[in-house]
């Protein structure tokens, strides 16, 4: 857990300069990687498990862009495991059908052994589902959905969250501290896979989870201290160096993610484009087979065929490969993380594969 200072600066900045060492003469310009299990006795650590340099200048780093106290996990999943240990026991959480299938696979386990109350509804469309938020201990949020990409209100429900006396939670893996900051719209904790775009180069498993309350701040550290859910140490020193150009990552995956959504909108094997209008995040429906929209990922060159998202190079999958992806999830959706290549590259690889797989 690390405070957070820059508060003032723009992301883009705080991305740089946040979570570094003190200036002194002849002293790093970037933290050491400290691979140490115990430290000498009378300070404040003691142990690897409760704490560590090398993560608390992530940490720093981390807290400074979302605006509160951050605190990390040895991967995403491991994050949204702390965060649900928030809610009460035979408390109830909300969250939407699409939802990331690990959070609604956790939540399935934990409502499976009674030990919390599940309720699903669609929180892209607040006046649904704003009533549905009474009597709730916990309601997750995700901002554009997955692979749907549609917009939720996140002001609007973290404030009905909270006239509710509910937690609002906000994964903001897919919108990235650049373009949201969850925190300042209402929200009580924002949850990252920072295996995604916080690292962003698909090189590691991380996850974080950033609050303003200290009592939460605290419930984070313990629960992490007691359940071992820690990162690796190099892995954070991976992440924080890939943090410091996660601006201008976002910022092309973005501008690339608008090209492509404005010509696969016109392509003729697209039937349907889903992009928010920000984010480097794309889902198109084809006009063709399930089996023609599996080939796609076979024929391209450049795109890489595989899950995730949030790296440097874009990859692409069709979604209902994976047999528990939500059945409203079409056919023939593939979802596309637009990466920081050349966009005419990028096109030139995908229009020869969309146009080989319907071959
Ligand atoms: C990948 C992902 C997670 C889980 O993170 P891991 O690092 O894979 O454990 C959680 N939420 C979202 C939105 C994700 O994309």
């Amino acid at each position: 857990m690390a405070e957070s200072s820059e508060v003032s600066l723009s992301p883009a900045t705080i991305a740089v300069a946040a979570g570094r060492p003190p200036r002194r003469p002849d002293g790093p310009m970037n933290p050491p990687i400290v691979l140490a299990s115990t430290y000498h006795a009378g300070g404040e650590v003691g142990y690897g498990r409760y704490g560590n340099p090398t993560w608390e200048m992530w940490e720093t780093a981390v807290g400074a862009l979302e605006g509160g106290v951050a605190t990390s996990y040895g991967s995403g999943m491991a994050a949204v495991a702390a965060v649900l240990e928030l809610v009460p026991d035979g408390g109830t959480v909300v969250a939407s059908p699409d939802a990331y299938y690990g959070t609604l696979a956790m939540l399935a386990r934990r409502c499976d052994q009674g030990r919390v109350a599940v309720r699903l509804v669609d929180l892209a469309d607040p006046d649904a589902s704003e009533p549905a938020l009474e009597g709730a201990d916990l309601v997750w949020l995700e901002s554009p959905t997955n692979p749907m990409l549609r917009v939720v209100d996140l002001p609007r429900l973290c404030a009905a969250a909270h006239r509710v006396g509910a937690l609002s939670v906000v994964d903001n893996t897919f919108a990235t501290p650049i373009l949201t900051r969850p925190l300042d719209l209402g929200a009580h904790v924002v949850v990252h896979s920072a295996t995604k775009y916080l690292s962003g180069h698909s090189d590691l498993l991380m996850g974080v989870a950033v609050v303003r309350d200290a009592a939460l701040a605290e419930q984070l550290v313990a629960y992490r201290s007691v359940n071992g859910s820690v990162p690796g140490t190099v892995e954070a020193w991976l992440a924080l160096r890939g943090l410091r150009t996660l601006a201008l990552r976002v910022e092309r995956g973005q501008a690339n993610a608008g090209v492509l959504a404005g010509r696969l909108t016109a392509h003729p094997r697209v039937s349907r484009v889903h992009y928010p209008g920000s984010g480097a995040m794309l889902s198109v429906e084809l006009a063709a087979t399930a089996d023609a929209a599996e080939r796609v990922g076979s024929h391209t060159r450049l795109w890489v065929h595989a899950t995730s998202l949030g790296g440097v190079e874009s990859s692409l999958e069709r979604r209902r490969r994976w047999p528990k992806e939500s059945a409203l999830v079409p056919e023939t959706l593939l979802r596309l993380s637009v990466g920081i290549e050349d966009v005419e590259d990028l096109w030139a690889d995908l229009s020869q594969a969309l146009e080989a797989a319907a071959g």
